[in-house]
C-alpha cells in the first residue's frame, strides 16, 4: 500500500483547500471522502430531475481572496454571480428593500424613516470598518494567551498593536459588538423595527440564540466579513451552485497531484508510538501516512476518529463540552413558476425574484420564532432566506421553470420526541404555509419539495447535530479557544495529526480560512 505524506479526511471545502495547498508545496497528498461526491456542506445535487439545488449551504462571500488567487479557482471553473437585493416583507403588506443602487437604497429607508436613512451610510461605514479591523484575525494562527512561547508573546504583541491602533471610539464599537445582542446593538442605530428584525437576522444564521440573546452582534459581523472580487460585503451565487465552490478547489488539488477518493469513509486514524500512522478505512483498508488531517468537526474528530487513550483527559473533556445545538434547516423546492409576493405584486420575474427574501417582518416575530425552539419545539412561522437560483443561474432549472432554496430557523435538533418523517413534513408544512401567507398561490407552484431538517444535515454531511458552521460561533467557542483551550493552532494532542476543518478558528460558512491555515501549519511544523 503506497505510503502518503499526508491524507486529508473529509472531502468538503476546507479540506479540499488543505490538500490544494499541500499538494502545491510538493506533498503527496490523498483526500478521502465519505459521500459518492465532494463538497460536504457545499454541493449541487440534482434532487428532482432537472432540477438542481445548493442542497445545503447557498450563497457565497466569505471565501477569503488570497485562496482564489494561490489556487486560481477562476481558471478551475469558479464564476461568482452577484446577488443583488433584499426585499423583507412585511405583515402589513408593505417591504423593506435594499437594492445593489445605493441611492435607491437610500430612498428606499427614508420612506420608512428619514432618520434611519441618515444613519443607514455611517453605521455601513463603521460596519465595514469593524470587519477590516477582525479580518486580519481570519488570516492568523490564534496565539495562546497562556503560553509564554516566543510565538504565542509575538503574536500576542502584534494583536494588541492592531487593536490599539482601531483607536479608542472603534475598539468600544468592537467590544460591543462582541458582547451585546444584535437587536440591542442595533437599536442604538436605528428606529425601523423592519429594518432591525431583517439586519439582526445575520446575527442568528447557524445559532441557537435570538435577536435579543447577548453574542449574536458577533455572527451579524461575522456575515459583514465578506468580499467578492473586492466589493466589501457582497454575496453572490455560484455558477452551478455552491457544488460548483467545491469542484473547482477539487480541481486546482488534483492539477497540483492530489488524489481525491469518494465514498472512502474512514473508521479510525491509526497511532502508533504516540505518533499519526495513517488511516483505516470503513471497508477495513488500512492506508499509511506521515500527517494525517481532520476536516471533521471536533466531535467527529476526537471522539470518533482517535480513542480517546491517545488523548489527555481534560483534553476529551473540553470536546464534549464544545456546543453544536443545531437550529437550521433547508427546504429545496422545484417551482412550476415564480411565487408573486403581496408586498410587490408587479415583481413577477423581477428584481424582488433576482435578489434574497428575507421572512423577517419584525424584531417580535423573529425573537418568537426562536421562542418555539427554545422549548424543543420548531418554530410554527420561522425565519427564512429565500433566493431562486434560476433566476441567476437559468442551468439550475428547466426551461420556464424554477429552483428555490428556503434557509430556515429554527428547527432545533433536540426536538421534542425527536424527529421522524411526520415531523419533517410538519416543519416543512410550516414554512410552506408561512410563505403562502406572504405570497398567495405560492403552494400551487410547488412540483417537489425537499425538507432538511438538522438530523438529516448531520446524517448526510456529519457536522454533529446539524450545527452549520461544525460547533456553535460563540464567543466562547472561538479564536484561540477553538475547539479548545490550548488547541486552536490545528495541531493536536497526537503528533502528526491536525484538524482543518470549521470547527477550528475562525469557523464555519465557504470560507476555506481553516483549510488554508490548517496546511500552512502543517508545513510550517514540517512533520
Ligand atoms: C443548511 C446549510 C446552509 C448553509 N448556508 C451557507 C451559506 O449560504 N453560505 C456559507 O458561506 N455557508 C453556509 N453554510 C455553512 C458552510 O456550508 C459550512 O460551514 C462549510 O461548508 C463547512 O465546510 P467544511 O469543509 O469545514 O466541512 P464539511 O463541508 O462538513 O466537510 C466535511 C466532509 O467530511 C466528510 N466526512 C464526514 N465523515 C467522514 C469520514 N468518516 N470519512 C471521510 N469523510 C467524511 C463529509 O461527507 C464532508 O464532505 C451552510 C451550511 C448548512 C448545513
Amino acid at each position: 500500500m503506497k505510503k502518503y505524506d499526508v491524507i486529508v479526511i473529509g472531502g468538503g471545502h476546507n479540506g479540499l483547500v488543505t490538500a490544494a495547498y499541500l499538494a502545491c508545496a510538493g506533498k503527496s497528498v490523498l483526500v478521502l471522502e465519505r459521500r459518492p461526491r465532494v463538497g460536504g456542506a457545499a454541493v449541487t445535487e440534482e434532487i428532482f430531475p432537472g432540477f438542481k439545488f445548493s442542497m445545503f449551504s447557498y450563497v457565497v462571500s466569505l471565501l477569503r481572496p488570497e485562496i482564489i488567487r494561490d489556487l486560481d479557482l477562476p481558471r478551475h471553473g469558479l464564476h461568482i454571480l452577484p446577488l443583488e437585493s433584499t426585499v423583507t416583507p412585511m405583515e402589513n403588506g408593505d417591504y423593506l428593500a435594499a437594492w445593489a443602487d445605493h441611492d435607491e437604497t437610500r430612498r428606499e429607508l427614508y420612506r420608512h424613516s428619514p432618520r434611519d436613512a441618515e444613519a443607514y451610510d455611517e453605521y455601513g461605514r463603521l460596519m465595514h470598518f469593524m470587519a477590516q479591523a477582525v479580518k486580519p484575525i481570519l488570516g492568523m494562527v490564534p496565539p495562546d494567551p497562556t503560553s509564554f512561547a516566543p510565538g504565542d508573546l509575538a503574536g500576542l504583541l502584534k494583536l494588541g498593536k492592531h487593536f490599539r491602533g482601531l483607536g479608542a471610539e472603534r475598539l468600544h464599537a468592537l467590544v460591543k459588538l462582541m458582547t451585546m445582542s444584535s437587536a440591542d446593538f442595533l437599536d442604538e442605530w436605528f428606529e425601523t423595527d423592519v429594518l432591525k428584525a431583517t439586519k439582526s437576522a445575520s446575527g442568528i444564521i447557524g445559532t441557537f440564540l435570538g435577536p435579543r440573546s447577548p453574542g449574536t452582534a458577533y455572527v451579524l459581523l461575522h456575515h459583514y466579513m465578506g468580499e467578492l472580487d473586492g466589493v466589501f460585503r457582497a454575496w453572490g451565487f455560484a455558477k452551478g451552485g455552491t457544488g460548483a465552490v467545491s469542484e473547482s478547489i477539487a480541481s486546482a488539488a488534483r492539477s497540483f497531484g492530489a488524489e481525491i477518493r469518494c465514498d472512502a469513509g474512514v473508521s479510525k486514524v491509526t497511532v502508533r508510538n504516540d505518533k499519526a500512522a495513517g488511516v483505516v478505512l470503513e471497508n477495513g483498508d488500512e492506508i499509511p501516512a506521515s500527517i494525517v488531517v481532520s476536516s471533521l468537526d471536533p466531535r467527529r474528530t476526537f471522539l470518533q476518529l482517535v480513542e480517546s487513550h491517545h488523548l489527555p483527559a481534560d483534553f476529551v473533556s473540553d470536546i464534549k463540552r464544545f456546543k453544536f445545538r443545531g437550529s437550521s434547516g433547508k427546504v429545496n423546492i422545484a417551482l412550476a413558476g415564480l411565487p408573486t409576493f403581496t408586498c410587490m405584486p408587479d415583481s413577477a420575474g423581477g428584481r424582488l425574484h433576482r435578489g434574497a427574501v428575507s421572512i423577517s417582518p419584525s424584531l417580535d416575530y423573529v425573537e418568537r420564532a426562536y421562542d418555539d425552539a427554545k422549548y424543543g419545539e420548531f418554530s410554527r412561522r420561522p425565519y427564512m432566506d429565500i433566493v431562486f437560483p434560476s433566476m441567476i443561474d437559468p442551468g439550475m432549472a428547466p426551461p420556464g421553470k424554477h429552483v428555490m432554496s428556503i434557509f430556515v430557523q429554527y428547527a432545533p435538533y433536540h426536538l421534542n420526541g425527536g424527529w421522524t418523517d411526520a415531523k419533517r413534513e410538519a416543519f416543512g408544512d410550516a414554512v410552506v404555509n408561512t410563505l403562502e401567507g406572504f405570497a398567495p398561490g405560492f403552494k400551487s407552484l410547488i412540483l417537489h419539495r425537499q425538507v432538511i431538517t438538522p438530523l438529516d444535515i448531520e446524517r448526510i454531511t456529519g457536522l454533529s447535530e446539524g450545527n452549520i458552521f461544525a460547533g456553535e460561533l460563540a464567543l466562547h467557542q472561538l479564536f484561540f479557544l477553538r475547539p479548545a483551550p490550548g488547541w486552536a493552532k490545528f495541531a493536536t494532542p497526537v503528533r502528526g495529526f491536525y484538524q482543518c476543518g470549521s470547527g477550528t478558528h475562525p469557523g464555519g460558512g465557504i470560507m476555506g480560512a481553516s483549510g488554508r491555515l490548517a496546511a500552512l501549519t502543517v508545513l510550517k511544523n514540517g512533520r
